[in-house]
């Protein structure tokens, strides 16, 4: 390998230790305890892990967390329901519904009845509307995650070619939307786009948000560039078992790359630590407080 790799793990140990210190200040100075309340509908395995990663991190940083755990039949009504009833309780800064939810409930309809300013996550079509127009307001974690990761090794995005792989609301298109406000060079790939291996070959700085295992291949990265991998894929592994691979092909693409972010351990825990420090944010914004000061953010 001649790539250095991009320890999403140690970044985000730092950024959470400070996030947690900034509570702790939140805490003593002005008597808020911010809280995160997480609903999880059913029992989707993946969804129970990165659910147990969220509070269990929202503990040690040392704030407030909520669980509400539904069954997988619950009727979209009740919980809508419970969302209003969190949207009014003082405690909770900050809501998030586990996504995927099941088939009977749609996802939209629940994200909107977030209240925005409780929208830790950034999935409400307000949110994305303030990003887009550069207006201050929450930033989706995983974005941020992956531009905080891309500025742990440049330091400055400006005038960097970028490459994003993928346009969903809650990756893709937020994440080209901070890379245009970091002054870099956007160009967003998918599914239709032609010669994809050229495309991604531009960029200084790849981000692949695609969801197929291993598909991004080391001759479509030019030599030094910058890999972010976003991608979460189980597939089979030796002995009938399972493992988490990329959308990179980590092998080949970290002989050619000049950084690279594993998987699992780069962008999966800084997203975690992006989403502490949206609940941290949003609670001071709720009591009329400027966010703190958090150093690695
Ligand atoms: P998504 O909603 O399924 O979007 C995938 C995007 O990739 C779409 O825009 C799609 O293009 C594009 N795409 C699919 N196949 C392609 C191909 N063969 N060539 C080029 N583009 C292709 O997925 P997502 O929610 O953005 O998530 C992407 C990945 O990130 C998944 O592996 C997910 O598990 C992971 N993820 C990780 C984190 C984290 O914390 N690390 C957070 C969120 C998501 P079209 O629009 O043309 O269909």
């Amino acid at each position: 390998m001649t790539a250095s790799l991009i320890d999403g793990k140690a970044v985000a140990a730092k950024l959470s230790r400070s996030i947690a210190e900034a509570v702790k200040r939140v805490t003593a100075e002005h008597g808020i305890e911010p809280g995160l309340a997480v609903v999880l509908v059913g029992e989707n395995p993946a969804s129970e892990i990165y659910v147990r990663s969220k509070t269990a991190k929202t503990a040690a940083t040392n704030m407030r967390s909520l669980l509400y755990k539904l069954p997988a039949t619950v009727r979209a009504d009740e919980l809508l329901a419970l969302i209003e009833q969190l949207n009014h309780d003082p405690a909770v800064h900050g809501i998030l519904v586990q996504l995927p939810l099941p088939p009977q409930i749609d996802s939209r309809i629940v994200i909107e009845a977030i209240a925005p300013a409780k929208d830790v996550d950034g999935f409400h079509p307000l949110t994305a509307g303030l990003l887009s127009t550069g207006l201050p307001g929450i930033v989706p974690c995983t974005p941020l995650a992956c531009i905080m990761l891309a500025k742990h090794v440049h330091g400055s995005l400006a005038g960097l070619e970028a490459v994003v792989i993928g346009r969903s609301n809650i990756v893709g298109k937020p994440l080209a939307q901070l890379l245009l406000m970091e002054n870099a060079t956007v160009t967003i790939a998918h599914s239709k786009t032609r010669d994809l291996p050229s495309v991604c070959r531009r960029g200084d700085i790849v981000f692949a948000a695609v969801g197929q295992p291993e598909m991004v291949r080391g001759d479509w990265i030019k030599p030094g560039a910058t890999v972010i991998d976003v991608g979460i894929n189980r597939v089979p592994a030796d002995g009938g078992t399972s493992k988490l691979v990329g959308d990179v092909a980590f092998a080949e693409v970290s002989q050619v790359a000049g950084a690279i972010t594993p998987v699992p351990g780069g962008v999966g825990p800084m997203t975690i630590a992006c989403l502490m420090l949206n609940t941290l944010k949003a609670a001071c914004a709720q009591n009329g407080l400027a966010p703190p000061p958090v150093s690695g953010s």
